[in-house]
Order: structure tokens, then C-alpha cells, then sequence
């Protein structure tokens, strides 16, 4: 059987979002995926004046094809699944980048795994603009605070997931931030040292999905109040190599499909 590799390129991310929130991105962007953004839209009543996007490292398309129990949790807020198709090279950050600039890695100048801040227009930046706030949660030495550095939004960081989850849950109650980004690789740490299957990762995957699971909860208690985008959005996947541990970068199919779930909350 042929290799069949998602449709829709990472790139697509960004205009999505917006177009969620009622923001037209410039032509540098990659369009909206216009169909998926008016369901969202309507089962919110309207635009999001919220967005929280969940990036778990590394989760490929097949861990949910063979594990699927394990995403439970994210189903239980999601209503909407996405596959989309990572960026070559299928590392971090080539593909975070293409997620927040909406472009190729040629136009934003990340193609292999090199972190400088990028200087080129960002979904970030486009936030800032139109007078709304954000903030960037991520685990220590994350990609998101190399490359989406110096914007006048707020960086925090934490050690684990764990942690991970107790600030997301003090940022969202501080009510302040339209849009939160939260970056963990603990399934990423532990395919890379254990292999993609191994009891260790999978363990990763739901904690990842729990601290999901726990975020949305607490979304959920500004129903009413807000209009809120959720997603659950991994970058790229890995693949087993010979030597039983994990790796990513290439072309195979389970570096480059991945699956994102959105969604409402109102
Ligand atoms: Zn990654």
C-alpha cells in the first residue's frame, strides 16, 4: 500500500486560529482551513475571544491510530479532528514555526534544528497588534522561548507536565491572556529515550492528555464568560529506529502525519 501522508500542511495552523478569533491574517499566511473555522465559529456563537492551544510533542498520527484510548481525555473536550502534515524536516522547530507563521521553512529561514529568534511576522506578533495579550507556557529550554522570543507577551516556564499544568491553571484564572500557548515533550523525552511504543511514552501520552484533561476543565468554568478555542496540536511525530529508541526528522510516515483535535467552549 502506498504511503498516504495528510493533506493539510502544518502552515495552515495559524490562519485557522485566527480565523476563529475573528482576525484576518496577511497574505503571508497560509489561508485558514475555512470549512473547519466556520463549524467552530458556529458552535461558539460567534468568534473566540479566547484561544488556548496544547502542543504535546511529538505525538504522531499512528500513536492515536494504534493507542486510541489513551485520548480520551482530549476527546472529551474536542469535537473536531484535524490530521495534518508535519514540515521537512520534522523537528520542532521547523514545524512550530510554520504553525505560528503560517509559512513554508523557506520563507521563515528555519529548515533544520536551529532556534534564533525568528524575526519575521507571527501570529504573536498579530495578536499584539490588534491589542489583545499573550502568553507562552512552556517546560524549561523549550523551542517556543528560543524562537518566539522578545514580543511583548509574557515567557514562563516549568520543569515538568506537572508544573506545566499548575501554572496553565493560574494563568487561565487570572482571566488576563486572550491567547496561551503551552508547549510539554515528556512524550517526546520519553519516545526519544524508550522508543515511540514503550510502556514509558505511552505513560507520557496520558499524562499529556490529563494535564489537557485539566486545563479544559478549568476553561470550562468561564462558560458564559467567554467564547474559548481549545486544541490539542502535536508538531510531528517519531519513528522506531534499529537501535529501539526513538528519532524524527525524516519523511517516514510516522514523523510526518500527526492529528490535532479543536475545541469550543461558550
Ligand atoms: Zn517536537
Amino acid at each position: 500500500m502506498a504511503d498516504h501522508f495528510n493533506h493539510y500542511p502544518l502552515k495552515h495552523f495559524a490562519a485557522t486560529v485566527a480565523d476563529c478569533m475573528g482576525m484576518t491574517l496577511p497574505e503571508t499566511y497560509a489561508p485558514p482551513i475555512s470549512w473547519a473555522s466556520r463549524i467552530l465559529k458556529s458552535r461558539m456563537g460567534g468568534t473566540a475571544d479566547r484561544a488556548v492551544l496544547y502542543h504535546a510533542d511529538a505525538v504522531g498520527l499512528y500513536i492515536w491510530q494504534q493507542y486510541t484510548q489513551l485520548f480520551a481525555p482530549v476527546y472529551k473536550h474536542t469535537s473536531m479532528a484535524i490530521p495534518f502534515l508535519s514540515t521537512v524536516a520534522s523537528v520542532t522547530p521547523v514545524a512550530h514555526a510554520s504553525m505560528y507563521t503560517g509559512l513554508d521553512p523557506e520563507g521563515h529561514g528555519i529548515k533544520t534544528y536551529v532556534r534564533p529568534q525568528l524575526t519575521c511576522d507571527t501570529l504573536y506578533d498579530q495578536i499584539i497588534a490588534s491589542g489583545k495579550k499573550a502568553a507562552i507556557l512552556a517546560m524549561e529550554d523549550s523551542t517556543f522561548l528560543h524562537i518566539f522570543t522578545g514580543r511583548q507577551m509574557d515567557y514562563f516556564s516549568a520543569k515538568n507536565a506537572a508544573e506545566i499544568q499548575e501554572k496553565a491553571l493560574e494563568l487561565i484564572e487570572s482571566d488576563k491572556y486572550d491567547l496561551i500557548s503551552i508547549h510539554t515533550f515528556e512524550y517526546d523525552n520519553a519516545a526519544h529515550a524508550y522508543g515511540p511504543e514503550s510502556k514509558e511514552a505511552l505513560n507520557a501520552v496520558s499524562i499529556e492528555a490529563e494535564v489537557f484533561d485539566n486545563i479544559a476543565t478549568r476553561l470550562n468554568g468561564f462558560a458564559g464568560k467567554h467564547r474559548i478555542l481549545l486544541s490539542y496540536s502535536p508538531d510531528h511525530g517519531q519513528h522506531l529506529t534499529e537501535g529501539g529508541t526513538g528519532s524524527h526528522g525524516s519523511t517516514l510516515l510516522e514523523d510526518m502525519n500527526i492529528l490535532h483535535f479543536f475545541g469550543t467552549i461558550q
